[in-house]
This record gives structure tokens, sequence and C-alpha cells, in this order.
């Protein structure tokens, strides 16, 4: 081959897409083989390369929108027009907080007849026409944020604002996991692979629950060693807070719940402190145990406006408010107390961008989210797991798992 090459001069034409990285290769070969390579850029809008045009012409465009998704939403149709969905068989799923309040209504944008869930486990079972990274049978984990990877948020891990029609969709624009089959948009920055031999149940938890707790709550409540924590929700996403915080080995970690049940599962996960947030003295009881001055974290994870409220009470000066819960109303802040405290108060919707370093941690045991586990239902008893789940304190329910 070199001696075909040494010399010549080759044009290799630049594309965009996958054809334009598939062309590295080559491009080195040819060097190393003593040929000067030269790129050339195409004309504005004069080239696709043959293999983008077959595609375009093979796939109609109202084809991949109606297979994207039953209704208008276009969001998965890359710019370039090549869809980049997976379709996955969902096995195992499970109910989050957040489709109680799509159940409500409180979440306006779900439209009647839309298939909830964002959480699950699956095995590929179709690939997409511009997804590289996995293939049929691949069995993987689903992020509950889809993801283009190459936007200007995504390129800042701030997935939930992607900008090419991503963030959380799944469940909530799009139909969702609590399903046979689900369509995954944006397939290779939106799902993980399932390493093998990994307890699939547990990593249902890293959808969602695990990276809110982490990102939203302990990242953005920069908790520090030492420090004194209060979390104000002891329901699953609270609950993963609880877990991850303990990575940053907090001397005081206070569960704050109206539930005496929840309390007891918090004290076995790591809880230090309880306090019944139904006691008329609630307040004080954290303030003692933050050594009269209060909490250097004080973490939201309900989403109404008492529960911030008490967060403002009990958090010391140049503490972190860190926001996890999903509001539904307005909420008072205290604004005359809370700046000359120095407070910093953060929210946020969550990015899921921590799932590679959580994922490790639960594979080798270090973390256990299989401990919020409490019910399993098949998923013909998909109405019985809602019920169980909607009735959490009855039931005493955190994460209920459905398997297909
Ligand atoms: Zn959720
Ligand atoms: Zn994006």
């Amino acid at each position: 081959m070199s001696a075909l090459l040494t010399g010549r001069r080759i044009a290799i034409l630049a594309t965009d897409g996958v054809e334009g990285i598939e062309l590295t290769e080559p491009h080195r070969a040819l060097e190393e083989a003593g040929a000067t390579v030269e790129l050339l850029a195409p004309q504005a809008g004069s080239i696709q390369s043959m293999d983008h045009q077959e595609k375009r012409e093979s796939l109609p465009v109202d084809r991949r929108v109606s297979e994207a998704d039953p209704g208008d939403y276009d969001g998965l149709v890359l710019p370039g027009g090549v869809m980049n969905a997976d379709k996955l068989r969902v096995n195992p799923t499970t109910i989050c907080g957040s489709d109680l309040h799509i159940l409500k209504g409180d979440v306006p944008a779900v439209t009647d007849g839309r298939i909830l869930g964002h959480e699950g486990v699956g095995v590929v079972d179709e690939v997409g026409d511009a997804v590289i990274g996995f293939k049929v049978g691949d069995r993987v984990i689903i992020s509950c944020i889809s993801s283009c990877g190459k936007c200007e948020n995504c390129k800042k891990s701030m997935y939930s604002h992607c900008l090419n029609g991503g963030g959380w969709i799944l469940g909530h624009l799009i139909d969702g996991t609590h399903a046979e089959y689900v369509r995954i948009p944006f397939g290779d920055n939106s799902l993980y692979p399932v390493p093998y031999g990994a307890d699939e149940e547990a990593l249902v938890m890293i959808s969602d629950i695990l990276p809110t707790g982490f990102e939203i709550g302990v990242l953005n409540g920069h908790v520090q060693p030492g420090d004194t924590i209060a979390i104000v929700g002891a329901g699953p996403v609270g609950l993963s807070a609880l877990i991850t915080a303990q990575l940053y080995s907090p001397a005081k970690l206070i569960m704050i719940d109206l539930e005496d049940a929840r309390l007891e599962v918090a004290k076995q996960l790591g809880a230090t402190h309880t306090v019944n947030s139904s006691s008329p003295d609630a307040v004080d009881q954290v303030m003692a145990v933050g050594d009269g001055i209060g909490v250097n974290v004080a973490l939201e994870a309900v989403g109404i406006p008492p529960t911030l409220e008490l967060c403002q009470a009990i958090v010391v000066p140049g503490g972190h408010i860190a926001n996890v819960g999903v509001h539904g109303k307005p909420v008072q802040l205290d604004m005359e107390k809370l700046w000359i405290h120095n407070i910093t108060l953060t929210t946020g919707l969550v990015d899921t961008r921590t799932i590679p370093m959580l994922l490790k941690m639960v594979v080798s045991g270090k973390l256990r989210p299989q401990q919020l586990i409490t019910h399993h239902f098949s998923l013909d008893q998909v109405e019985a797991a809602y019920d169980t789940f909607g009735n959490a304190a009855k039931e005493k329910a955190l994460k209920v798992i459905i398997t297909a």
C-alpha cells in the first residue's frame, strides 16, 4: 500500500455527522502510508455523503416522526434529519413521585393518554439510524433525562436543558417506561450499559432518584466533611440524598419527616438523628442537634412551602439550602433574613451527569440503593403498584419495582 501512496496528494471531503468522524482512521492510515492528505470543507448545503443521503430517501420524514412518537413532538429528529433513538424492551421499571404529581394535574404539559414513567432498565430491541454506541440485545440503564450530548448545554453536562429537544421529556412530553417497549431519544447519550452481573433492580435507582438526591441535594448543597446536615422529607429522593451525603462524611445527619416509619428506615440508612416534623418543637430539636446555631446544609426534598420555610429557619449563617422537591406553587423567601446571613439557595432539575460514577459505586457495593425497594409488581398489576406507591405512608412503600 505504501509504495502506491507515497508522494501522492489525496483529498478527503469532510462531511458532517458520523461519517465525518469515521474518516479519522483512514486519514491517519493514508498519511502513515506516505500520502499527503488534504481535508476539503464541503460547500454549504452542497454535500451529503451517499450513506446519509440514502438513509434520508429510504426513511420519509413522516415515518420517522410517527415512529418516534405518536404525538406531534418532533424533538427526536436531529437537525440532520436522522433519527437517533433506540427502542427498548423495558424490564424492570418503577414509579416516581413526579408520576403522582402528573396524575394530580400538577404538570399541565402532559397530555391525555401519555404513557408515564422515566426510570428503568431494558434490552435494546431496535437501534436508530444514528446510534453508534449500542446494538440489539444490549442491556441498558435508561436516564430519566434524554440528551443529544452535542448542544451547548449538553457540552456543559447540563443535559436537563438539552437545546435539541432533550431534557425531561420521557413520560412527560413523549411516552415513557411504564410499558412493554419504550423509545429512548438520543440513545447514545441517554443510555448506559449494564455491567455484567449487576443487580438490575438496584440500577433502576440510578435512572433518577440517586442522581437527583446526589446532584441537586448533596453537590448543590456543598456537603462537606464534619458538616451537620438536615434532610427534610424521607421519601425515596430524600433517602437517596441521605445515602449519597455519607460519601462526604458529615458529622451529623438529621432526617425530618412526618412519618415515624420512614424515620426508622432513615436510621437504618445512616441518619444520626431523626425529628418528626409534626412535633411542635421540631425546629428546636433540630437547632439542639445543630449546637444551637443550626445546620450547615438544609436539603428540601418534599416540594411544599412549609418544608422550604423550615429549611430557612434551621440553616446557619453561611449555610446552604438545596431545594430538591418539585414545587407546584410559590414559596415565601425571607430575603430580609437570608441575605444578611450569607445563605446560598440552590434549585435544579437533575442532569444525571453523575450516572457513570454512581453506577460504579452501586456495582462495587459501596452504595446500596436496593435498600429503598419495598414492593414488587408485574406490569399487568401496574394499577395496584400506583395505588401502593400513592398510599406510601399506609403501605410503608418507598420504591416499587415493576417487572414485565
Ligand atoms: Zn422521577
Ligand atoms: Zn443537547
